[in-house]
């Protein structure tokens, strides 16, 4: 606990040094910085999704969008959310059988085309499994390995239906959950940079725990400066990505775990086993203009490992970049960041197109 407070602490120094244009160098706060853009910054703290966020928006319409977007990110939480019982999917993980709304329809139907793409790599359903490690409620345990497997029986994406124009979604296995705690917050951050710009908003950003989305350029039309975490030190980043309207979202095993018997065991699932993902990554930050697709692909990568992601970008290049930092500490940049990307503290190896 003491550990992700220490985490969401730095996340929010983090986010309020990008409003200053600058990680380490300017320890300006966000408020006085806002004083002297030509645009006024409103800025505003929430705590929701088992995450603290920040949003912030410029100029005209600035205060509107973000109360909108306040507002907004409650009512996914409740839509979403398996922690509350009356979330559609606590529903509809209680019944077996649920008519969605249509946005936690259509989410739920991209998660399903994330997990078609990666193979599975990303996987909707592991809830049962997520369950049987203690993560929902932190009464942490490890499974027995028959467990595990009668668990994953519960897990094939051949036995859930969706019907795309009634939302009816249906489980064909008594037990199967669906959990979107893998896309959520990256949906959510997708969303609120329509709502910025629905209220006529141009330069704004949003930090939930760490994700970054932005929109447009900073108010005086230079690029934003997202910090990466460094899982080992919170305090040193790993580097520095120079971008506009993108989604920068970050998986590692070190954001939630528990350790027993000197093992750690951390909250991303490898679907072909029920255990946490051991794919010699330490942490995969996802590049793209589509935010959603950032954090299921962040999952999926982070669960593939460094080749078998490697060969995924290649293949998909044109719709994100990506960052790896792997278990012995060497950090791999995909092609399209090697002009934003900055390190002080790493070599790090360009990871090119296939010709
Ligand atoms: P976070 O939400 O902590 O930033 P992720 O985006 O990587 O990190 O999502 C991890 C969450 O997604 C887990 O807490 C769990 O709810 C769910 N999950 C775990 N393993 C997978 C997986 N292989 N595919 C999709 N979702 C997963
Ligand atoms: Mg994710």
């Amino acid at each position: 606990m003491r550990r992700v407070l220490l985490q969401a602490a730095a996340m929010l120094l983090c986010a309020a040094m990008l409003l200053c244009g600058g990680c380490g160098e300017n320890t300006e706060s966000a408020e006085q910085s806002a004083s002297t853009d030509a645009a006024e910054a409103v800025t505003k703290d929430v705590f929701a999704m088992d995450t603290y966020m920040t949003l912030t928006a410029y100029g005209d319409g600035a205060s509107d969008a973000v109360d909108q977007a306040v507002n907004y990110i409650e009512t996914l939480d409740a839509m979403l959310s398996t922690g509350s019982a009356d979330s559609e999917i606590s529903k509809l993980n209680e019944t077996g059988s649920a008519v969605l709304s249509s946005e936690a329809a259509e989410l739920f139907a991209r998660a399903l085309e994330i997990a078609e793409a990666t193979d599975g790599a990303f996987h909707p359903l592991l809830y049962p499994i997520m369950e049987a490690w203690g993560f929902p409620t932190h009464e942490y345990r490890v499974p027995d390995a028959a467990e595990l497997e009668s668990l994953l029986q519960l897990t094939d994406l051949d036995d859930v239906t969706l019907d795309a124009d009634s939302g009816l979604v249906t489980f064909l296995k008594e037990g199967m959950k669906a959990d979107l705690g893998g896309i959520a917050k990256g949906y959510t951050s997708s969303q609120i940079m329509e709502i910025f710009q629905s209220c006529g908003v141009t330069s704004g950003m949003v930090s939930l725990g760490g994700n970054v989305q932005v929109l447009g350029a900073k108010p005086d039309g230079s690029d934003w400066r997202i910090a990466l975490q460094n899982p080992d030190e919170t305090e040193n980043y790993l580097g520095v990505l120079e971008t506009q309207d993108r989604a920068v979202i970050t998986s590692g095993g070190y954001e939630r775990y528990f350790e027993q018997d000197g093992t750690i065991y951390h909250h991303i699932i490898d679907a072909k086993t029920g255990y946490p993902a051991e794919s010699g990554l330490q942490s995969v930050t996802i590049v793209s203009e589509d935010g959603t697709l950032a954090d299921g692909l962040s999952t999926a990568l982070f669960v593939m490992g460094l080749d078998t992601a490697k060969a995924y970008w290649q293949a998909n290049s044109s719709t994100f970049d990506a960052i790896f930092l792997t278990d012995d500490d060497t950090l791999y940049v995909t092609a399209g960041l090697k002009d934003c990307f900055t390190s002080s503290d790493y070599d790090w190896i360009v990871i090119e197109e296939v010709q």
